[in-house]
């Protein structure tokens, strides 16, 4: 069933190319095993030189990663050696651990086995529903989805060396608690203690809209951008943002909630208990609230809000005039959010994301030139919008990050100790 090859190749490397604050504070050690990650494959001499170390520094370094483990040579036969010997370049050694990282929802779970750079080897899905449930509930499928992945690979549980776990809610992840997710029944569940009884292995949650925006910062096409914003159309409208090459949290674990900021004073009553929020004017039950007025429901009145705005959509596409109303509705409201979110961070790219992206309406040309319309631009060079197809294997993909940097900090760490 795996389809999902998005977007890291062999030997491209993964992780974003350029460095944080936090990089450059890390030990030599692993800011050189990041610098070779980062390129894929690196020689010893121009990691040396990125990192303006000595070359005899860059030897000892190498020798150190090379024999716990981490790095490997590998010979490449480049234009410039072509006819003599081939160069030795290093690079990660991909067998070196491995990482689940799942995201979990209420339509499906989704989830994919990767190795140390990233590279998913194997790709699985589990219906879900909109019931909440119980922790060991959670615990058995997330099972399900792990036996899954190590049956396709062929590798054992004990193989695997961390999990990455996206939720749709408010995590507390230094003590992997989350505090409440639309899955579970209880509020403050100590979803990663629990997992680490069962499984003898760390586990690291996070909001599942941050998850996503690690998969473009490590994988595509955030990696060389210092910042960038993703938003996310689904059930909700969702916010990532990377500053300084750092996914930025917030203090709370609660994500960037645009779909909660005003864009109407008094307006549409949205799920929140608010009004006026953005996603009450582009959330399914913004679009599915006139679906009675645009289409004669009869027996469909009674399909799921999904069905409906897929009926909607093809109403639209065949020129039912109120169906095309709605979506163009949407996307004026959607460029409104875009434009703030262009004014308040002034951002070189927001990737939009998520499943509704399949309504093409929502980001037509005349959505994206008022967006320009509603944005101071005189001096400001204007903010691309890169539109992702819908894949959720890309938010699994970015859930498996905190697990591989987290482990990559141990293993240099571990290096490091034996090696002083
Ligand atoms: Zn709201």
């Amino acid at each position: 069933m795996m389809n999902y090859m998005y977007p890291s190749a062999i030997g491209a490397g993964c992780g974003p190319l350029l460095q944080s604050g936090a990089a450059k504070a890390a030990s030599l050690r692993l800011q050189f095993f990041q610098h070779v990650r980062a390129n894929g494959r690196a020689a010893r001499a121009d990691v040396a030189r990125a990192l303006k170390i000595s070359a005899g520094s860059a030897t000892a370094v190498t020798s150190d990663l090379i024999a716990s483990g981490l790095l490997q040579e590998v010979s490449e036969q480049t234009r410039e050696t072509g006819r003599g010997r081939p160069s030795v370049a290093l690079e990660v050694v991909p067998t070196a651990a491995y990482v689940v990282g799942i995201k979990l929802s209420s339509r499906r779970h989704c989830a994919v086995l990767t190795d140390f750079v990233g590279n998913v080897l194997a790709g699985v899905t589990l219906p879900s529903n909109n019931r909440r449930r119980s922790l060991q509930e959670l615990l058995d499928q997330i099972t399900s989805l792990i036996d899954m992945l190590v049956q396709q690979a062929e590798i054992s549980v004990d193989d695997i060396d961390a999990v990455g776990i996206g939720v749709p809610g408010i995590v507390d992840m230094e003590n992997g608690v989350v505090r409440w997710c639309s899955l579970l029944q209880d509020d403050d569940v100590d979803l990663a203690p629990a997992f680490a009884v069962r499984f003898d292995m760390p586990l690291f949650i996070d909001n599942d809209t941050n998850m996503l925006t690690l998969a473009e910062l490590w994988f595509g096409e955030g990696r060389d951008k210092t910042d960038f914003a993703v938003v996310t159309i689904e059930n909700g409208v969702g916010m990532g943002l990377v500053v300084n090459n750092t996914l930025y949290r917030g203090s709370h674990g609660v994500g960037l909630e645009l779909g909660h900021t005003k864009v109407q004073m008094d307006g549409a009553l949205c799920r929140c208990g608010q009004r006026g929020c953005l996603e009450a004017y582009l959330g399914d039950y913004a679009l599915t609230r006139e679906v009675g007025v645009a289409l004669d429901l009869g027996e469909a009145r009674h399909r799921t809000p999904e069905d409906l705005l897929d009926l909607l959509f093809e109403e639209a596409k065949s020129g039912n005039a109120a169906a095309k109303t709605i979506f163009r509705r949407a996307g004026r409201y959607l460029a409104v959010g875009l434009s703030n979110v262009v004014q308040l961070f002034d951002p070189p790219l927001i990737i939009i994301s998520g499943e509704r992206t399949r309504y093409d309406y929502l980001f037509a040309d005349e959505v994206l030139a008022e967006m320009k319309t509603m944005t101071l631009s005189d001096v400001r060079q204007p903010c691309a919008i890169a539109i992702r197809p819908w894949d959720d294997m890309v938010w699994a993909h970015g859930a498996a990050v905190p697990a591989i940097s987290a482990l990559s900090d141990k293993l240099v760490a571990d290096c490091e100790m034996s090696n002083t």
